[in-house]
């Protein structure tokens, strides 16, 4: 079985080829640019090589709703030509085969717990702290979907008390994404986070944000692993901060094991590392193929 996966996201894109193990055997990447310019290298990548079905990850917003005509496109966003874009209707042209399509963030959600540190799990939550903060969910063995779909980048924070920066979000100043986003701390600190020394007090600040929005979704969805990738995430010295930060938060309140004797285990890096997205994608892509059978 041959399955076609994009990882679309507002800076890159990744297509590869893949197989229900979950293996990719073949990838390409480029930028994102006009849809129809950025789609016709998709649409070449995966030429004649036979796929079965395809899945996308896509930046969003996304309309995910299947009894609205405008299902598969994405939405309000600002990137030039892609506001009210037909994704998955272009690809469908060009490919009549079964189409999965998600954010990207529930893709990387979807991998992880198929093939990743969530494996065998029926619930979990995936972060990605990079140029945006997004949040896939996983509940119960589903994707979690809603009016639109989880945008949980976005809620709100409560300051770091040492913390004047205005907030980087365009919509609301100072939420998570304003506060704690890639271009956030560089904004704040006035260098890239890659230069930041690791022990700079920028990441016990960024820690403070990244646990706060943990804390509000242990709360809320009691997932059974959080998992935390994205460019920022490199910083690896993050973990423990944030571990013992929600611990903090928490305050021996939610009585789990998980929670109370192996933090380490339990907010963790993506077991697909890198991979993530376009597993997830493949992932949808396959999903999407037995839903049609
Ligand atoms: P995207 O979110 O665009 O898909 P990434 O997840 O790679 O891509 O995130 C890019 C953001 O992460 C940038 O703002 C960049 O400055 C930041 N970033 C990338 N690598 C590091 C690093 N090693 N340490 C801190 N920040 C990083
Ligand atoms: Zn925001």
């Amino acid at each position: 079985m041959r399955i076609g996966a994009i990882e679309a996201g507002g800076t890159k894109f990744i297509c590869g080829i893949g197989n229900d193990k979950g293996e990719i055997l073949d990838r390409i990447s480029f930028p994102t640019e006009a849809p129809e310019q950025t789609l016709e290298q998709a649409v070449a990548f995966f030429g004649d090589k036979g796929v079965e079905a395809i899945g996308i990850g896509s930046f969003g917003p996304i309309n995910l709703d299947r009894s609205n005509p405008a299902y598969g496109r994405v939405t309000t966003t600002p990137k030039p030509g892609w506001a009210g874009f037909d994704f998955v209707g272009y690809m469908k042209r060009f490919f009549p085969v079964p189409v999965g399509f998600d954010t990207d963030v529930n893709a990387a959600v979807f991998g992880e717990a198929k093939w990743g540190a969530a494996k065998g799990l029926d619930s979990c939550v995936y972060y990605t702290i990079g140029t945006g903060v997004g949040v896939g969910v996983y509940a119960e063995g589903k994707l979690v979907h809603g009016l639109v779909h989880p945008e949980g980048g976005h809620i709100l924070t409560r300051r770091h008390p040492e913390d004047n920066f205005i907030g980087a979000c365009p919509f609301h100043g100072d939420c998570l994404e304003g506060m704690a986003s890639g271009p956030a701390i560089e904004k704040r600190w006035g260098v890239k986070g890659s230069e930041l020394p690791g022990d700079h007090k920028a990441w016990e600040m960024e820690a403070y944000y990244l646990a706060q929005a943990l804390s509000g979704v242990i709360l809320l969805l009691s997932p059974k692993k959080v998992i935390l990738g994205g460019g920022v995430m490199h910083q690896k010295q993050l973990f423990p901060f944030v571990r013992k930060e929600v611990a903090r938060n928490l305050n021996g309140y939610v009585a789990s094991p998980a929670i109370l004797d192996d933090m380490d285990n339990y907010i963790v890096p993506p077991g697909l590392g890198d991979n993530a997205g376009l597993c997830g994608a493949l992932a949808l892509g396959i999903e999407a193929s037995s839903a049609s059978a």
